[in-house]
This record gives structure tokens, sequence and C-alpha cells, in this order.
């Protein structure tokens, strides 16, 4: 039994932690119950970098699920909050950076004509799928198995991230009534989505998907599965809604939906939005977006929605992120070259493992088998992912704490961090191809 004294400071505040809150964590994947061993307990944060509790420092991969894409306490986001927090935390009421900020993300998204801020990815789905049956009149949703759309009733139904991790694919406390009302298919899969719409006539009232998966690993839409979903919409009036809480603002200074140029009817943002603070928001189509109260029968509200503070640190993000088009060029070429140095040293250690990859998104599965979906994706071998991971994190390089997660790179990370991340996975791998 270790003393206290011979813990890390991690190890002490995980102890404790463990009798204070459930798994002694705020969010499941936090836990590191996928991977093994103590979770880091964070101090602080600057560029490239996190710092533990211990002292040590970490090259980040994972950028707080995606937000930090410049990087941590990025100076203009830091220096807007600083600003802000002079004129108090909260009003619950109209603000200038309000208006501002749907102004911005309205030009910045090409769908979007009308916006609704929120204080959550989860917010935002909940709301959009609310949307999409006040507006069609029908209560059946498709989902697709391995996407995670936050931790709203009707989508913890073969959802992806933690709840693919955790193994429990349907959370006890979701009724079988809402069970019933979401539909489920194989991501990629267009014959799948096609038969449910013929097996439920007139009665799907949205699509919802990320139109690249980051929840079961970092998962590409092969070519034609985004055109054919909007055109199925097309043809049965039902709305395509992108989830971009992930993907917006980062693969294209538009999202997805930029980069692929499909148009969703609705679209639900979060992460790189709120520059880091807990944000969300959905929008798209005027005329749906219409129906939310107070200007239509839809209901949905917040008291901290639109929050100052956190307004003010998105719209610093969004700024910067609007007026520097080469943010995105850097991420390709980081993902490029970050990529394409895993891929050798695979190549060097003779093993055939799966990287799927699109610009600063990636994820090395260790599986042999082509990852397309929830299924491919299955397939890894999570034990050895354990292994590696702690391996990693002995060399310094902070990864998510489970196989089926994608990786998020921030423009802080430069070509020697990039070199030495490469060395760091190429030692890892050896080490735990040889134990
Ligand atoms: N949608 C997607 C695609 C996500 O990745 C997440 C969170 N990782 C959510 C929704 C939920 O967002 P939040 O955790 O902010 O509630």
């Amino acid at each position: 039994m270790t003393t206290e004294d011979q813990m890390t400071t991690s190890e002490q505040l995980f102890e404790k932690a463990k009798t204070l809150m459930p798994g002694g964590v705020n969010s499941p994947v936090r836990a590191f119950r996928a991977v093994g061993g103590t979770p880091l307990f964070i101090k602080s944060a600057k560029g490239p970098y996190l710092y533990d509790e211990d002292g040590n420092r970490y090259i980040e991969l994972i950028n707080s699920w995606g937000p930090m894409i410049l990087g941590h306490a990025f100076e203009p986001v830091e220096e807007a909050v600083r600003e802000a927090i002079q004129h108090s935390f909260s009003f619950g009421a109209p603000t200038r950076k309000e208006v501002e900020m749907a102004e911005l993300i309205i030009d910045m998204v090409p769908s979007v004509e009308k916006v609704r801020m929120v204080n959550s990815g989860t917010e935002a789905t909940m709301a959009a799928i609310r949307v999409a049956r006040g507006f069609t009149g029908r209560d059946k949703i498709i989902k697709f198995e391995g996407c995670y759309h936050g931790h709203g009733d009707s989508f913890l139904i073969a959802a992806g991230s933690g709840v693919m991790t955790m193994g429990s694919p349907d959370s006890p406390g979701v009724t079988r009534a809402t069970a019933h009302d979401t539909l489920l298919a194989p991501y990629n899969n267009l014959a799948a989505v096609e038969q449910l719409i013929d097996a439920n006539p007139n009665q799907i009232a949205a699509i919802i998907l990320e139109p690249v998966v980051g929840n079961m690993g970092c998962v590409l839409p092969q070519p034609g599965f985004l055109e054919g979903l909007r055109d199925l919409c097309d043809r049965h009036d039902i709305l395509l809604i992108f989830d971009e809480v992930m993907t917006g603002f980062r693969l294209a200074k538009g999202g997805a939906q930029e980069r692929f140029n499909i148009r969703p009817d609705l679209t639900t943002m979060g992460k790189i939005i709120g520059g880091g603070m807990p944000v969300g928001a959905y929008g798209g189509r005027a005329d749906i977006m219409n129906m939310v109260s107070p200007a239509g029968p839809v209901y949905q509200a917040g008291t901290l929605s639109g929050n100052p503070i956190a307004m003010s640190a998105g719209l610093a993000m969004l700024r910067y992120l609007n007026e520097h088009p080469e943010v995105y060029t850097r991420l390709d070429t980081i993902g490029e070259k970050l990529t394409t140095g895993f891929r050798s040293s695979l190549e060097k250690l003779g093993l055939n493992f799966t990287i799927n990859h699109i610009s600063s998104m990636f994820t090395l599965f260790m599986t042999d088998k082509v990852v397309t979906d929830y299924g491919s994706a299955k397939s890894c071998d999570t034990a050895l992912f354990g292994r590696y991971f702690q391996s990693m994190l002995k060399r310094g390089v902070y990864l998510a704490p489970a196989q089926f997660e994608s990786l998020f790179l921030s423009t802080a990370l430069t070509d020697e961090l990039v070199d030495e991340v490469i060395r760091a996975n190429e030692e890892a791998l050896g080490e735990v191809m040889n134990a």
C-alpha cells in the first residue's frame, strides 16, 4: 500500500475526489478508466503545454477536447476576458456582444441565417432536435452508431466517446419511449438510412450526425455520404442537422459544411465558439429558427445563455480565426507532418495500424482494419491503447485518455514539438509492442 507521502499530488487529489464526486470527476472520460492509472490533476496551461499539480509538463494533443485551437491562454482571448469582467459577470439581459457574436457566426458558417446561444454542446443538440420536431411535426430522429451528441436522453443510444469506452451504450434512466424515437444507422451507410426512412414514412423529423466523427475516434465521411444524406433529406422533407461541436471553426472557418460544401438545415456548435468558456449554439435556416421562443412556439431558454464573459472570450476567438485564414493552412500542415511521421514510424516498426486524419483531427487506431464506422472502430485493441497512452504520458505527451476519441492539434504546436511527438510515438509504440 502506498503511503500518503509516496503518492503524487494527483494521486492524493484523486483519492479525495473519489469520496466527494462520482468516480472522482465531473465528466467520465477524465477518470482514465479506459487507460488505467490516475488522472493528472491540471494546474495550468499555456500555449502547447499542460502543467499538472506535481509540476510535470506535457505537450497537449487534446486541447480541452477541441476549444484551444490557438493554444492555451491565447492572449487576445485572455485580454477580452480581463476587459469584460470589469463590467460584472452576468446580466440575464440582452447585450451588444450577443449581437456581435450572432453576426459573426452567421458570417462565418455558410448555412446559418439565425442563431441562438446556449451553454454547452449538449444543450445545443437537445434544442436542435426539439426545433426539428416542432418544425416538421414528426417525432423520430435518425442518429448514427458511434456518434456522440452530448448526454441528452435521445442521443444516449449507441453513443460514442465516453459512452463507448464505458460500455454502457444504453444508459439507465433513458426511457424506452425516448429510445423508441431514436433510430440507428451505421455511419457511412446510406442504404441503411434509406431503409429506415422507408420503414418509417413521414415520421422522421431529422437526421443528425457529426459530419466528420470525432467520438468513435476520427472517422471521415466516405465520398458521397454527406451528399447522399442531403439528397435523402430533401426528398423526404427531413431536416439535416450537422453536429459541428467538434468540427465547427476547426476543419475550416465555416466548419465541415464549408470544407465538404454541404448545406445542412441546422447546425450545432460548441467548444471553439466559447474560446474555452462554457458556450454552445444552434442555428440554421431562418424559417426553422423562427420557430424558437419567443419568435415561435418551441420553448428553449437559459439564465446564463449569452453570458457576457463567455461571449467576450468567444468573440475574441472567432474574430481571430475569421481574420487569420492562415490558421487553417497551418493546422493542415501540422496535421500532415504529424501523421506522416506517425505513418513512417508504423512502417519502420512493421505495424499496420490505421490512422484516420483530416487537418488537425486524427486518431491512431490499434487495429489493422479500415475504420469507417462503429463496428470497425470496435476492432481496436483497447488494452494495448491503454499501455501506449501511459507510455506517451511518461514521455511528456498528453493524449485523449481513450482509444475512441480524436486528437485535436493547436497552432501552438511548433515544428520542433511535432518532431518531439513523432519521436515519442515511435519509442512508445516500440516499447508497448515489445513488452
Ligand atoms: N456533440 C459533439 C459532436 C461532441 O463532441 C460533444 C462533446 N464532446 C457534444 C456534442 C456535447 O458537448 P458538451 O460536452 O459541451 O455538452
